[in-house]
């Protein structure tokens, strides 16, 4: 890689939630791309038009400029060698499907589909690999006719040439090698005039001059088609890399069945896209050192092929909330709020548009729990002590600290103290903690964590001195009496 300008592409199919992996896909092309000073292209491969919609492109475009993974050519941003989306390229498909045609690469084929299920279960009950036996193969005109007026519509398929070994040096896993015996002939355009995937990507990436295929391993498989075909067309192949599956915490292939696995699902949770993209980015490629965190311009610098593992990747979800953990911490606590807003909205404790004083509350409330969390969907949880009515304590300790003697005496002492307050503020309210300690001759904990317990339910969470002075004098009274009432009760 380096010597020429190298160009890559990100080329997803939008037939539904943009998935993790297709994320991965397109992080390590921009990151080759940026870092060896590049193109990278947006492809849209929507051959399948039952299952392609505009609202998945749509998608996939957010959720890549969401992780500021940014393209120099494709949909949208045009460039020299469009149309971007298959479905606009049709014609420039047709031209090379004649040439394949005329030279007998590829045939004509008008088996029906009940002719071509009997002949899988037939090699199926032998053992044998099921493909195509090229019934058509060397149909005469006359055969032609006859189907042609029996209303069969043809569809086109690619002569596979016989005994021939297919290498592919691929980047990641080394030497591989295919058999063509292996692979019957295989349909490349259908019968309502579509291309197939492994048609289109083929003439796409040979006409965008594609230098580097960087794609799932899924893909590995097909290559040995596609190969064939760069072959037939007399197109030079690019070099390919077949990067890792990535596999669920219990090693099978990553699916629904193992959590989120949309981005989307990701940033609506409030992850941020800094620590998406860095996790992505350990997922199947490791540093030639410890460091864990990555920046973006890091990654870049970093990055390597050489460092792509053939292993499978295995989707740590602690990992994400850890690095995420990291980011989330250094973000601004209005940049959480952000994040937080719609969920803090579903949990019922807020009302949008927030009033500006309202605002300035909940930042401080976000910069209070920011720390304990691991990303924003969580402040819910750990806010909900600064808006519940009512007390509730979490376990059997919390119970025990409001079974202290002494508790009545320190609640007294300290609503008295607190009323008399001028200003509430983190160092009067620990003025008059201390003074309390002082004056009961009390350790600080029998102080502190009855408080704590009275207001918040909970023997642990943020500094006891913020969450008074963000619940207020008035909310922390009548906190501490209602919680008084039923422990008395
Ligand atoms: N459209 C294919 C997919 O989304 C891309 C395969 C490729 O990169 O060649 O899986």
């Amino acid at each position: 890689m380096g010597e020429q300008q190298i160009r890559l592409r990100f080329a997803p199919s939008p037939t539904g939630p943009f998935h993790i992996g297709g994320a991965r896909s397109a992080l390590f092309n921009w990151l080759l791309a940026r870092k060896y000073g590049g193109k990278l292209v947006l492809r849209i491969e929507d051959t399948d038009l039952e299952r392609s919609s505009r609202e998945s492109e749509e998608n996939i475009k957010e959720a890549l400029k969401w992780l500021g993974i940014d393209w120099d050519e494709g949909i949208d941003v045009g460039g020299d060698y469009g149309p971007y989306r298959q479905t606009e390229r049709l014609p420039l498909y047709a031209d090379y499907t004649t040439r394949l045609l005329e030279t007998g690469q590829a045939y004509y084929c008008y088996c029906s589909e009940d002719e071509l299920e009997a002949e899988r279960q037939e090699l199926m009950a032998k053992g044998e690999m099921p493909r195509y036996l090229g019934r058509c193969r060397s149909l005469s005109d006359a055969d032609r006719v006859k189907y042609e007026a029996e209303g069969r519509k043809p569809v086109v398929r690619f002569r596979v040439p016989e005994n021939k070994e297919i290498i592919i040096n691929d980047l990641v896993r080394g030497t591989v090698s295919f058999d063509s015996a292996g692979i019957g002939d295989f349909v490349i355009v259908k019968s309502d005039g579509i291309p197939v995937y492994n048609y289109a990507v083929v003439l796409d990436d040979a006409l965008m001059s594609i230098t580097h295929v960087i794609r799932a391993e899924e893909h590995l498989s097909n290559t040995p088609r596609q190969i064939l075909i760069y072959e037939a067309l007399g197109l030079s192949t690019p070099k390919f890399g077949h990067i890792s599956l990535i596999l669920g915490a219990d090693r099978s292939k990553m699916s629904k069945r193992h959590g989120a696995t949309a981005v989307e699902q990701y940033r609506s949770l409030g992850y941020l896209p800094e620590a998406v993209v860095n996790f992505l980015a350990l997922l199947g490629w490791s540093p030639s050192g410890e460091q864990e965190i990555f920046s973006a311009a890091e990654l870049i610098a970093e990055f390597s092929v050489e460092r792509l593992a053939k292993n499978p990747a295995v989707f740590d979800i602690d990992k994400l909330n850890w690095i995420n953990a990291h980011y989330i911490r250094k973000a601004s606590p209005e940049t959480v709020l952000e994040l937080a807003l719609p969920h803090l909205e579903a949990a019922g404790f807020v009302q949008t548009p927030l009033a500006p004083e309202k605002r300035t509350w909940l930042t401080e409330v976000v910069a209070t729990v920011q720390e304990y969390i691991s990303y924003a969907a969580q402040v819910v949880d750990h806010s909900a002590i600064f808006f519940a009515d009512k007390v509730e304590l979490e376990n059997e300790a919390a119970k025990e600290v409001l079974l202290d003697p002494d508790l009545s005496k320190v609640m007294a002492v300290f609503c008295a103290k607190l009323m008399a307050l001028e200003t509430l503020d983190e160092a009067g309210v620990q003025a008059i903690l201390k003074s309390i300690t002082k004056e009961l001759k009390l350790g600080g904990k029998k102080v502190y964590m009855p408080i704590r317990v009275a207001l918040t339910g909970q023997v642990h969470g943020p500094d006891l001195q913020r969450i008074i002075v963000l619940l207020g004098k008035e909310r922390v009274i009548d906190r501490l009496e209602g919680t008084m009432k039923e422990v008395v009760l």
